[in-house]
């Protein structure tokens, strides 16, 4: 029941009709008796300022972003966390004490669906595939969370040069090596596997348009490998069926997109999220 008392949670976001935030969140809230809600507001750079400060105005307990709010919400903030600053995008703002602080919890979801798989971070090595927002994240965490070695497999376009001098920057200040590396080297690219713990799709090959695309080609994969793809719709693309095929350990972007949730409701609330609730929800989604 809503009262006088409820609370505010939400997303900002442009679009945002198809989060699945609401669903994870009011349900979480329900479960744990909180008294407050979460709704989804479409929000873009004409309106980000003001739906910012409202967090402060109506006293909400904060709010996630998502696109095209990651980067640009930056400067209206107090505070950020240290994964945030390196990543230069908040996915969640808390507001303490009318101050907003600013967090990235893509990348530690994305860790906790790892060790849930019972997959290790620290000491191994790690190639990923794709250099977006969603991959930036998770290699900036992986460094933090002692990974090996991080190698990544990026097109050599025109954000090539910036996003190796990036990620340099990474490497220096979290000590972890990471190397940014062509695409198209295929070669390069299969002796990484070779040695690789950990492979990560962080590329769209494999859903919507691109649905029967695959991001290398499947011979390159051994069963030793872990094989993680952060594409959630299709549940299974045609790259994690045949990972499966050859024995690898598989896993969807569910968990990345749970977990970044339940970390931004232990933040909110200081409860955790009722994750066995959850889960066959967001399974029963398309
Ligand atoms: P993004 O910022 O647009 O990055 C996409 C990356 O894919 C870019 O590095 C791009 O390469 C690469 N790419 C696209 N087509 C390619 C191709 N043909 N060959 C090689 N590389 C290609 O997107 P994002 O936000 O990071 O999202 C990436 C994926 O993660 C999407 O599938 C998204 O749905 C998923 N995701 C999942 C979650 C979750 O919670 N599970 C959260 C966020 C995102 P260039 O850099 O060369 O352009």
């Amino acid at each position: 029941m809503i009262s006088g008392k409820t609370r505010l949670a939400g997303i900002f976001a442009s679009p945002v009709t198809h989060s699945l935030s609401p669903l994870m969140h009011n349900t979480a809230f329900q479960a744990r008796s909180i008294d407050a809600v979460y709704l989804a507001f479409t929000v873009d750079q004409t309106n980000l300022m003001q739906a910012v400060e409202s967090i402060r105005t109506f006293n909400m307990l904060g709010v996630n972003l998502s696109m095209p709010n990651k980067t640009a919400v930056i400067p209206y903030l107090d505070e950020l966390s240290q994964e945030a600053q390196l990543i230069g995008a908040v996915n969640t703002i808390v507001q303490r004490a009318n101050r907003l602080i600013g967090y990235n919890t893509d990348g530690m979801g994305f860790m906790r669906s790892v060790n849930e798989a019972g997959v290790a971070i620290k000491n191994k090595k790690i190639t990923v595939l794709g250099a977006g927002g969603a991959a930036k994240a998770i290699v900036i965490q992986a460094a933090l969370d002692q990974a090996k070695e991080i190698v990544i497999y990026k097109r050599k376009n025109a954000t090539f040069t910036s996003v190796v001098a990036d990620f340099e920057k990474v490497a220096e200040q979290t000590n972890c090596p990471i190397i940014v590396k062509d695409y198209a080297d295929t070669e390069q690219l299969k002796k990484d596997l070779e040695d690789t713990d950990l492979l990560i799709n962080g590329t769209d090959m494999g859903m919507g348009a691109k649905k029967e695309l695959m991001p290398i080609d499947p011979q390159f994969l051994h069963k030793k490998l872990a094989v993680f793809d952060l594409i959630y719709s299709p549940k299974e693309t045609r790259f994690l069926k045949e990972a499966k095929a050859i024995g690898c350990l598989t896993r969807n972007g569910l968990g990345m997109l749970m977990y970044q949730g339940a970390i931004a409701f232990e933040l909110w609330t200081g409860e955790t999220m009722p994750i066995e609730e959850i889960q066959p929800l967001l399974d029963s989604k398309e």
